[in-house]
């Protein structure tokens, strides 16, 4: 613990902490090592992590990157972290993100980017370490935790985890409590894990998932020994590579780092099958009208009265006005003015319905595969690699929701996506591929991962 605080405070150029807990990570250290002389040690005695700042954590900054939620110390824990605590870990500080989890660059924060503790080769360009957990990506890239929590609602575990050559698993919906996490949109938020390996991510899932009667969305399953599923055979499994992820002008060495994957486990004895998932390429657009209308609805709390922030007003009304139109930021802004647009009378038929109904096709198109005897699938992770501080943020925002391609068709369905370290780019850069699994089906996401990896 004291390594990492020494280490957070050496590396604040990074910015991914937003909030240092380093007397609290002591404490909690020094209890751990009472547990541990003890003999009771849990299983993640003693382990310094970074938790995302959408976590409620007890008397700890909680503001999900917002403005809005200035000063917001929640009197609960999310059941994720307090997961985490039972089992002897140890906190280190609220982690960066994107304001309420919106962006894949980590610009959208209030407090500013995260730098990308990597760089292309020989350029002192600083990159984004995607988003929305770019700080929990950046952290435990730079060796600033050993792990951290994320939390992934289009792809913002696995993106960020493929920019800075990380490991990250979004789990099956159900599979971890949403409780005390800060809502974005909930029919597609789950908790997780970012890791530095295949092996941390199993155990550190282990510990954050759990049923939870504060989330009736969460699934009673009992949740097993992942890091079991490491060192198991490949041989036999079906992994499915759909060919609509093959982009019309898609980078070369994306396809070429697919092909190696696709290679790695033929060699080891999975059985290679093309599959189609027609209707992937409705996703994007989709993802698009669902996420913003369930965060319209979601950050309606937000009003000046109950958390945070309050611009006063000649009255009540305009009193939530000031305080929206100073508490928000633009990204936060547009998605609330998209949500309401497609859910508001004569235009949710048109656009919330139809979207609800595609959402149901791309889970469909994944159930048959699996029905056919598909054990998984493999796609990249991203169609790039990590890109410069501002480059996309200046641009069109529908240029930043693209990088979300490969990832939001397995929030839709809900199903379990791992994203793990493949190679480097020609520039120097990590790359990622990404694993889908079958609902609850976690296991064989590690074992090939750890194939990959
Ligand atoms: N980039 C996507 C978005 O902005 C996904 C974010 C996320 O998974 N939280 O909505």
């Amino acid at each position: 613990t004291d390594a990492y605080i020494a280490a957070m405070e050496k590396a604040r150029v990074l910015n991914a902490y937003v909030a240092e807990t380093p007397d609290k990570a002591c404490d909690m250290a020094k209890a751990s090592d009472a547990r541990i002389a003890a003999g009771k040690a849990g299983a993640l005695e003693g382990l310094p992590l970074g938790i995302k700042d959408l976590y409620a954590t007890k008397g700890v900054h909680t503001q999900a990157c917002s403005h809005i939620l200035d000063g917001f110390k929640p009197t609960y824990e999310s059941t994720v972290s307090a997961n985490l605590w039972a089992d002897g870990a140890v906190m280190l500080g609220k982690l960066n993100m994107d304001e309420f989890a919106m962006g894949s660059s980590n610009e959208t924060s209030h407090y500013g980017a995260v730098i990308n503790p990597w760089r292309r080769n020989g350029s002192d360009v600083n990159l984004v370490p995607g988003g929305s957990s770019g700080g929990s990506a950046a952290a435990v890239a730079a060796r600033l935790c050993l792990g951290a929590t994320a939390t992934d609602t289009g792809g913002s575990i696995r993106q960020p985890a493929a920019f800075t050559g990380t490991t990250g698993i979004k789990p099956t919906y159900g599979r971890c409590s949403r409780w005390g996490l800060v809502a974005f949109a909930s029919s597609l938020d789950q908790a997780g894990p970012i890791a530095r390996d295949v092996r941390d991510a199993a155990i550190l899932l282990k510990s954050m998932a759990s049923v939870d009667l504060k989330d009736t969305t969460s699934v009673d399953m009992p949740v097993p020994d992942y890091e079991a599923a490491i060192g198991k055979s490949v041989k036999g499994l079906r992994i499915g590579i759909p060919k609509e992820y093959r982009l019309d002008g898609m980078p070369a060495e994306i396809d070429a780092l697919w092909q190696k994957g696709i290679d790695i486990l033929r060699e080891a004895g999975a059985e290679i099958v093309n599959i189609s998932l027609p209707h992937t390429k409705y996703a994007l657009p989709a993802y698009y009208i669902v996420a913003p209308a369930e965060a319209s609805s979601n950050l309606a709390r937000y009003d000046g009265v109950r958390y945070g922030l309050r611009v006063p007003g000649s009255d009540i009304v305009d009193m939530y006005e000031n305080t929206r139109a100073a508490g928000f930021g633009a990204e936060v802004k547009r998605r609330i003015l998209i949500g309401t647009y497609v859910l508001s009378a004569g235009y949710y038929d048109a656009y919330y319905l139809r979207a609800q109904k595609v959402r149901t096709l791309i889970k469909r198109d994944f159930e048959t595969v699996y029905a056919e005897g598909v054990d998984a699938i493999l796609t990249p992770a991203t169609p790039s690699a990590a890109f410069g501080i501002g480059e996309k943020a200046d641009a069109d925002p529908v240029e930043m929701y693209l990088n979300d391609v490969f990832t939001v068709t397995v929030n839709m369905a809900g199903l379990p996506g791992l994203a793990v370290p493949a190679g480097l780019s020609a520039e120097g850069l990590p790359l990622g591929l990404q694993l889908i699994g079958r609902p609850f089906d976690e296991e064989t996401l590690f074992t090939l991962g750890a194939a990959i990896e």
